[in-house]
């Protein structure tokens, strides 16, 4: 079913990130993780609907999402980055299987953190803690890493910050360690996983087979 938003807000929260909020339809509830069919309320954009997740808490007042633009697309998000306050988008009913299921490792990607943000956002509000959470958070560079200053202050996560196309050395490093001893820069090297030549600390990382 069809729900009408207007956005109240628009925020930038990296270079080519921004945070929507919306007012909220009466009723219209989400759990954590769950994501929408979206589409701009314009002549021409109206059929364009493309899924975003939500990245307010289920109780909020407001609906807000999270959502990088690729201008080279000439597509949604290029006109997403580009809305103001008093526009319009479309949203139909939300939908989605992921889900917090208690403390474990994330594993997200660039614009793929929204879910778990929600989630982790979500567990915080309720448990006022994120003990036996890990984020293993992996970007190009590091202006392009979403809200870390939030993620940074997150009680109780483990946060793991990679890079995989910038070599910040010791300088990024030792500025995760001093601002909080729960966010290290490491390689994901250290879990056994592949990422794309990691070069945020110095070390090898295992060997990767392509699949897919
Ligand atoms: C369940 C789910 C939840 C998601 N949640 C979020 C979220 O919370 N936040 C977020 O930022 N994203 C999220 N995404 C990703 C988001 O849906 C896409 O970024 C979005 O659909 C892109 O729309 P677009 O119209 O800008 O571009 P597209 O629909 O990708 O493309 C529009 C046009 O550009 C062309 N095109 C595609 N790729 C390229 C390319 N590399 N170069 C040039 N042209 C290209 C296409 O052929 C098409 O003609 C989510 C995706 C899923 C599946």
């Amino acid at each position: 079913m069809p729900h009408d938003l207007t956005l109240r807000a628009i925020r930038p929260v990296t270079h080519n990130v921004n945070e929507l909020t919306f007012d909220r339809p009466e009723g219209y509830d989400f759990t954590p993780g769950q994501a929408t069919d979206l589409a701009l309320d314009r002549d021409d954009w109206r059929d364009e609907k493309r899924p975003f997740t939500f990245t307010s808490l289920p109780g909020a007042e407001h609906l807000q999402f999270t959502i990088k633009s690729y201008p080279s697309h000439n597509g949604v998000t290029e006109q997403i980055g580009q809305m103001q306050a008093g526009d319009g988008v479309i949203i139909e009913d939300p939908w989605g299987a992921i889900e917090d299921r208690g403390p474990g490792t994330f594993i997200a990607g660039g614009a793929g953190l929204t879910p778990f943000l929600s989630i982790l956002r979500a567990r915080q509000a309720e448990h006022g803690t994120l003990d036996g959470y890990r984020l293993i958070f992996s970007n190009s560079e590091e202006k392009d890493i979403i809200l870390r200053e939030e993620l940074e202050r997150m009680p109780g996560l483990a946060l793991d910050l990679v890079l995989s196309d910038e070599d910040v050395g010791a300088r990024t490093t030792a500025r995760s360690t001093a601002n909080t001893s729960k966010a290290r820069a490491s390689t994901l090297a250290e879990h056994s996983t592949c990422a794309a030549r990691p070069r945020w600390k110095r070390a090898s990382p295992p060997r990767c087979r392509r699949s897919g």
